[in-house]
């Protein structure tokens, strides 16, 4: 089947993107932390739906109400406190997951507010105790490039985040209360992309910035995309609930064709909020919200930005680029390198005559070898200083850090003597014999040979130059 012409179908398209930050929760000091398990207590709420300031009641409130249901709470005694239960109310916002918020407005190019007004957004389905979510719009106006596009950021938001909902029945909803209050920053993009492959890349690049503040919290549920959508003579349907990034084109394309079928139909598409399923297919979730329910929060005070205390941090694809250039690794390793924290730099300088490619490819690949390889698993960090040490005295080969780092992984405590580097005369006698009682055999076997014998005493490269210099004289 010919891909479908997004351009023709006038396909238009925006994304949201929720991160939950690490550390502590946005309106009291419990750790933002999201607990499983038997609660130490629970607690039962119902919502009403009242008019709102137009005197209308919200369409979706309703909506809710009609189903007659209460709401019980799992909460647990260490990690909640009154704040989550809305019977206090919220202490100053987080200084750190603002400061946050803010360096990440910042590298989206966003116009930082003058001045932060904490909302309330009216909360119907009970995933707030308080049925309202507190939400602060910190930038907005910004952009990112994506493949050479320029797609605008309408808006930055740091915003609590929701109860997690454990179980829903016809009567009532059970709800993890830990994980409510947990700092969330929305990020909103413009409907600026017009392919399903383009909302995916925007996503990743958009969670590789979030993700470069290193305060991020990891793990599935930590990151949510949404994505907003419609075609000409369609509707605009949001979509929730991606379990991944790659699974965003496919059930975009399948949106697009259960919108086009119903037109082809003479039907018109409704606006509303749609799941995504496992099979990219999207089932029907509840009707489109009406506009924004937001009214101040009085209980904390409007926020003057303190920007003097924001930092633009190099982003995470930045800080690869300028590893693969600085010292030539692979962008694989680059990557890991990154992720992991390491820095670099304070090795290659430690230690001068070794490679940065053996000093990264030692510190990220050789634990994951020896896990695969013997099931032991070893804390590189820790032992690799003193390994590192002797290999850039040449005092071992540096084919013989990975050997003992295997011997540490073993419990074994290793002996250095056993791995001297075999002096140049030693190793030359050593390879002519070799040369000489195997004429027949290939470079290769031979160094395999050698390996074999001689692993860990003997630097790799030093012994094929010789083992080509030997065997031509042959
Ligand atoms: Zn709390």
């Amino acid at each position: 089947m010919a891909a479908l012409d997004y351009e023709a179908v006038g396909l238009k398209c925006g994304i949201e993107i929720h991160q939950q930050l690490a550390g502590k929760k946005l309106f009291c000091s419990c750790p933002a932390e999201i607990r499983k398990g038997s609660p130490d207590f629970r607690v039962i709420r119902r919502l009403r739906a009242s008019a709102g300031e137009e005197g209308r009641v919200d369409r979706a409130a309703l909506y809710e109400q009609e189903k007659q249901k209460y709401f019980l709470y799992h909460g647990y005694n260490d990690i909640t406190c009154a704040v989550e239960l809305d019977e206090e109310p919220p202490h100053r916002v987080n200084q750190e997951a603002l400061r946050t918020a803010l360096q990440v407005a910042r590298m989206l190019n966003c116009v930082i507010v003058d001045e932060i007004q904490v909302m309330r957004k009216t909360v119907i389905d009970g995933s707030n105790t308080s049925g309202f979510q507190r939400t602060m719009l910190v930038g907005m106006n910004g952009f990112i490039e994506v493949n050479n596009r320029r797609i605008g950021i309408d808006t930055v938001c740091l915003e609590e985040e929701a109860c997690q909902i454990i179980k829903r029945t016809k009567n009532y909803d059970i709800y993890n209360l830990s994980r409510l209050g947990i700092p969330l920053i929305e990020i909103a993009t413009r409907p600026d992309i017009r392919t399903p492959q383009e909302a995916k890349d925007v996503a990743a690049k958009i969670g590789m910035i979030l993700r470069s503040t290193g305060k991020c919290r990891r793990g599935i549920g930590s990151i949510r995309q949404d994505v907003n959508l419609s075609i000409r003579g369609g509707g605009r349907v949001e979509i929730k609930g991606f379990q991944e990034l790659k699974s965003i084109p496919k059930i975009m394309e399948y949106e697009v064709k259960r919108q086009l079928k119903l037109i082809r139909q003479g039907k018109k598409p409704k606006d509303e909020v749609r799941k995504a399923e496992p099979d990219f297919t999207t089932s029907y979730l509840r009707p489109m919200p009406g506009s924004d329910r937001m009214y101040p929060e009085t209980d904390v005070p409007p926020i003057i930005p303190d920007l003097s205390s924001v930092r633009k941090v190099k982003t995470i694809e930045e800080r690869v680029k300028e590893l693969v250039k600085k010292h030539g690794i692979s962008p694989e390793l680059a990557i890991q390198v990154v992720k992991q924290n390491i820095d670099l730099d304070k090795y290659t300088r430690k230690y001068k005559s070794l490679e940065p490619r053996f000093i990264a490819d030692t510190l990220i690949n050789a634990p994951k070898e020896i896990k695969a390889r013997f099931g032991k698993e070893i804390s590189v960090f820790e032992c690799v200083d003193e390994l590192f040490l002797r290999a850039d005295k040449g005092s071992i080969p540096r084919s013989a850090v990975f050997e003992i780092l295997v011997e540490l992984a073993h419990g074994k405590k290793p002996d250095y003597e056993k791995y001297k580097v075999m002096s140049d005369d030693e190793l030359k006698k050593e390879i002519r014999k070799l040369v000489k009682e195997n004429p027949d055999a290939p470079i290769n076997a031979l160094m395999g040979m050698l390996m074999a014998r001689f692993r860990g005493r003997v630097d790799g490269r030093k012994a094929m130059e010789l083992l080509n210099k030997y065997k031509k004289k042959d």
